[in-house]
């Protein structure tokens, strides 16, 4: 299958005042079309500060960024924004979702900014709905929902404009047992019709899932790991 995402002597460093920190400090991997990949690691290990870059919400300070064959390295803001809502969708241990506003209209949110006509956004926020189980529920808002269907209804958000990836950043960490249960099967379900996911977690049960897994520490990935019998 062809690279979807290509990383290249990534590194990352923040600075503040006179102080730097290198979070990144030299990332290479490719990431295939389909792959399911879980980054672990501890806390403070740039877990995050990846996802950030793979999302084109932050850019490298040195090395190169490919993401389906587009070099975003040089990119500015507004190129970097039209990335993301063509391509990533993303999905956060807080669900982020408008608490005014139904499952379908938070859903729908994507594609206002894709400047989808509304009858087709309404159609599509409820076919990404359905997909993700919540067909009998488009019209609550997330106080009416639990945790686990709230984060099914960013999932869906997530879907709704048919990225290529789909970032997931500890979308466990709020969910007690149960509900983990339901997104990690739906995740199998995204990967098992084709989808690329990349899965942030430190919580190695959750990183058992995806077929391969990158461990990263102190800012470097230190092992690659095809899991066995891997779905
Ligand atoms: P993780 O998600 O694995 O917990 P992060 O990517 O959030 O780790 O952070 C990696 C390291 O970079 C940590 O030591 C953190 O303190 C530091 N860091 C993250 N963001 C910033 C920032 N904006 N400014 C300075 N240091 C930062
Ligand atoms: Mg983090």
């Amino acid at each position: 299958m062809s690279a979807l995402i290509e990383l290249s002597g990534v590194r990352k460093t923040y600075r503040s005042g006179t102080v730097e920190f290198e979070a990144l400090r030299g990332v290479d991997t490719v990431i295939a079309e389909g792959e399911y990949a879980a980054v672990i690691g501890p806390s403070g290990s740039g877990k995050s500060t990846l996802m950030n870059i793979l999302g084109c919400l932050d850019v490298p300070t040195e090395g190169r960024y490919v993401l389906a064959g587009e070099d975003t390295s040089s990119l500015d803001e507004a190129a970097l924004a039209a990335i993301r809502n063509r391509r990533i969708g993303f999905v956060f241990q807080q669900f982020h979702l408008l608490a005014s506003m139904p499952a379908w209209r938070n859903v729908e949110l994507p594609l206002v900014y894709a400047g989808v006509s509304r009858a087709e956004r309404r159609e599509r926020a409820v076919e990404a709905l359905t997909r993700v189980g919540l067909a009998d529920r488009v019209d609550n808002r997330p106080g009416q929902l639990s945790g686990g269907q709230q984060q099914r209804v960013a999932v869906a958000r997530a879907l709704v404009t048919e990225p290529d990836l789909l970032l997931a950043d500890e979308p466990t960490g709020n969910l007690d047992s149960g509900s983990t249960r339901d997104v990690l099967a739906l995740f199998d379900e995204l990967h098992d019709a084709g989808r690329t996911i990349v899965l942030i977690t430190h919580e190695p049960d959750v990183a058992a899932r995806a077929g391969r897994n990158l461990v990263i520490d102190d800012g470097l990935i230190t092992t690659d790991r095809v899991r066995a019998g891997a779905r």
